[in-house]
């Protein structure tokens, strides 16, 4: 039987990926989708052959669905979540789940009772150059995980430059956009979770409305590790990397915070260099069909409500800091804390 899907928001993400990504399943259909612009849901449905468009959350909602993609932007993600979970609908809602880690904890909550599946739309832990990093970590290529550092500091797109660089009531900013992605992306990869985060934000001349289109963050880890995670919308020559040092090996790993499975990762130890091999499969792709296994009983969406929980309580935790200039602890059952 086909996963019958509604798409929440006419948004550029489920244009580029994640339609592509619904209909890649075997068992994939889009049913619907809401805009609140009806010329530009018209034209959107046309655009990407999906069969009905609709204005209301309660009209989406009273459709034959079985799953709701969630990629309004950011500010809407809780309520429409929480309608969506009470409608028996499960929810794959894109990052930040919310504007804040306790609006999160409700969705989380809410699911919980109602035996929804609820996912992150984090794609980066589906990306085969993250997993081969993952997994060269915990078998003990590296040794002692020491330090890590995430260079994901990008351009963003003219057709983006929208509310993330506008609307601070919507939840723009670089740090709710992409840091969100990177401290998720070190928990995946560390298998270790942040407890502190010291962050410097700018404007480097992108985002106006007091919104930050750049960030760097200094992380401590349960275990002791250090990291540096660096996000910007205005650099347009950066490239991107991740990588983790050890006491037995370093593992450098080029282009990979990425929307493609692109990049390569490189593992430096004793014995020399070695291009770690890993598999190229669409990262939304792999996060969908995690996603429809979810639904059957069958295993769990790549990246939890509580993965996505703890990316927003660290980002959150690094805006504080920025904020005040000190320091902040990151605990996803209370939020962050000064
Ligand atoms: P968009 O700006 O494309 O879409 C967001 C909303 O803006 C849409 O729901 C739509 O409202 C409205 N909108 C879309 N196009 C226009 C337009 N031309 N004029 C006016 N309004 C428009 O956002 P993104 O797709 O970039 O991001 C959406 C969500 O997805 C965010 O939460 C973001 O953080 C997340 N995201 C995640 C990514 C990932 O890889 N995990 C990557 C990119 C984004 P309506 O539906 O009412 O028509």
């Amino acid at each position: 039987m086909s996963i019958r899907w509604g798409l929440i928001g006419a948004s550029t993400i489920a244009r580029q990926f994640m339609i592509g990504a619904i209909r890649a399943q075997p068992d994939g259909e889009i049913a619907v989708v809401m805009s609140s612009n009806a010329e530009r849901a018209t034209a959107y449905v046309s655009e990407n052959g999906i069969p009905s468009a609709v204005s209301s959350l309660d009209a989406l909602l009273g459709s034959e669905i079985d799953a709701v993609y969630i990629s309004t932007t950011n500010e809407l993600h809780l309520e429409q979540a929480l309608a969506a979970i009470k409608a028996g609908k499960h929810v794959l809602c894109e990052k930040p789940l919310a504007l804040t880690s306790a609006d999160a904890r409700k969705m989380v909550a809410a699911a919980g009772e109602a035996s929804i599946v609820l996912g992150t739309n984090h794609h980066l832990r589906n990306a085969g150059a993250h997993r081969a990093m993952r997994d060269a970590i915990s078998a003990g290529r590296i040794g002692k995980p020491i330090a890590a550092r995430v260079f994901h500091s990008v351009f963003l797109p003219e057709n983006l430059q929208g509310w993330r660089i506008a609307r601070p009531e919507a939840g723009g900013g670089v740090v709710l956009d992409i840091t969100v992605h990177d401290a998720d992306t070190l928990r995946f990869v560390l298998g270790d979770d942040p407890v502190e985060v010291s962050c410097f934000t700018q404007s480097a001349g992108m985002a106006g409305s007091g919104l930050e289109d750049g960030a760097m963050c200094v992380w401590r880890f349960k275990s002791g590790l250090i990291a540096q995670s660096h996000e910007g919308f205005t650099t347009k020559f950066a490239g991107t990397g991740f990588e983790v040092h050890g006491s037995e090996g370093s593992l450098i790993a080029s282009n990979v915070m990425t929307q493609k499975p692109d990049g390569s990762v490189l593992l430096r130890t004793a014995q020399g260099e070695e291009q770690l091999s890993f598999d190229r499969e669409d990262l939304y792709v792999r996060s969908v069909r995690h996603f429809h296994a979810a639904i059957r009983g069958e295993g769990h969406p790549s990246a939890s409500g509580d993965d996505g929980v703890w990316s927003l309580a660290s980002a959150e935790a690094a805006l504080q800091s920025a904020a005040s200039g000190k320091a902040v602890k990151i605990d996803p059952k209370l939020g962050s804390m000064n």
